[in-house]
């Protein structure tokens, strides 16, 4: 910004001379609240201007003596004293003040994060472990042990990666910080050191089981209780199972995504479960008694006298059971009835019969006729 075009300082904030430290900080916060890059994503560059000038000003009246020089001799009289563009001498705590937490000024200036013995605390990765369950499987839930690969402690340097005997020294890169500061512009970022990877400590001689990275991997058996009625997505959590977190974090947890292979006839819609059934035209007809398969054994289905073709009937409380603890699905049972395609020559004879009889009147059928049935219940 060039100095002949400089905003007056007072006019910046909407203050005057005569205004008080305390009308001034509070100026100040109405404009950075509203020029907060954050808070303008759409006009982010003029806000980064307005915010870096409302600042400028902050800085500069905030100072009884670097105020009192601007009053006497206006911008030029600061260039002496780095009061104008120098941000690294702005007193964060003084944003602190000012703003709480409301802009998160720890990230945006720096001076943060959640530590742990001065080195920075992280929870470990999530790990994803994929696995392919039969339709009975998820149907009646299984006890099962998987192998899930993911890195562990190095027991040999107790996770520090250094050898047995040999000195850790802090990191000259961050001084220990693990992290290192840049200046990008009026923001300051903080990157993880590159030297150290945020450890903070550099080991003298690298521990020969980790290669130095205080980590092995490792394959470990986990039990996992997979309860019935589980589907294609589910998810199951299994905490504290996912990597160890750095510098002695909490793990991450371990999400097991399930897969379930579908049934050769059994059709899935929630937890409830639909088959279709096959039934001759003379068991539609004059009705029948049959043995079908349910997801636990047989089931008996009573087809009444003049069932029709596409007739769906239900059994209650036979589908698939609610893996978080509710009640059973339904099971349907959809009949088709077939009509032969090939006959004997004594059937032929009997159908003609039957046909000679048998009076339809083929006209377009209601749409709410019965004829279409609705679903019935059955019991046994
Ligand atoms: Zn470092
Ligand atoms: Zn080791």
């Amino acid at each position: 910004m060039s100095k002949a075009n400089q905003r007056d300082f007072y006019e910046v904030l909407g203050v005057t001379k005569t205004s008080s430290a305390e009308e001034i900080k509070s100026a100040y916060r109405k404009a950075a609240m509203k020029w907060h890059p954050d808070r303008n994503p759409e006009n982010k560059e003029e806000a980064e201007i307005r915010f870096r000038e409302c600042t400028e000003a902050y800085t500069v009246l905030s100072d009884t003596q670097k105020r009192q020089i601007y009053d006497t001799y206006g911008h030029a009289g600061l260039a002496g004293v780095g009061g104008q563009t120098d941000f690294n001498g702005v007193n964060f705590q003084d944003f602190h003040d000012i703003f709480g937490d409301f802009f998160g000024f720890e990230d945006l200036f720096g001076s943060g994060g959640r530590r742990r013995g001065g080195k920075r605390v992280q929870r470990g990765a999530d790990l994803r472990y994929d696995m392919t369950l039969t339709f009975e499987e998820a149907a009646a839930g299984i006890a099962t042990k998987v192998r899930v690969p993911r890195q562990e402690y190095c027991e040999s340097c107790n996770g520090t990666g250094a050898k047995k005997g040999t000195g850790i020294t802090t990191c000259q890169a961050c001084g220990g910080r693990g992290q290192i500061v840049y200046q990008q512009g009026f923001f300051t970022i903080n990157r993880t050191c590159p030297a150290c990877q945020g450890a903070g400590q550099i080991v003298k001689e690298r521990c020969p089981d980790c290669r130095g990275q205080g980590r092995v991997d490792r394959e470990r058996n986990i039990e996992l209780r997979i309860p019935p009625g589980v589907d294609t997505g589910t998810r199951l959590r299994v905490q504290g199972e996912g990597e160890p977190g750095p510098n002695g974090g909490p793990a991450g947890d371990l999400y097991v995504v399930l897969e379930v292979k579908e049934h050769s006839f059994f059709e899935r819609r929630g937890a409830d479960l639909y088959c279709t059934i096959p039934l001759s035209i003379s068991q539609a007809t004059l009705g029948a008694e049959l043995q079908v398969p349910g997801l636990n054994g047989e089931e008996r289905l009573k087809v009444p006298e003049g069932t029709q073709s596409g007739a769906v009937f239900r059994i209650k409380a036979k589908g698939l059971p609610d893996p978080h603890g509710g009640g059973r699905g339904d099971l349907y049972y959809h009949v088709r009835v077939l009509t032969p395609t090939k006959l004997t020559r004594e059937q032929r004879k009997i159908m003609e019969q039957l046909d000679a009889t048998l009076k339809v009147d083929n006209k377009p059928a209601d749409r709410n006729s019965s004829l279409f049935d609705k679903v019935k219940d059955i019991f046994g």
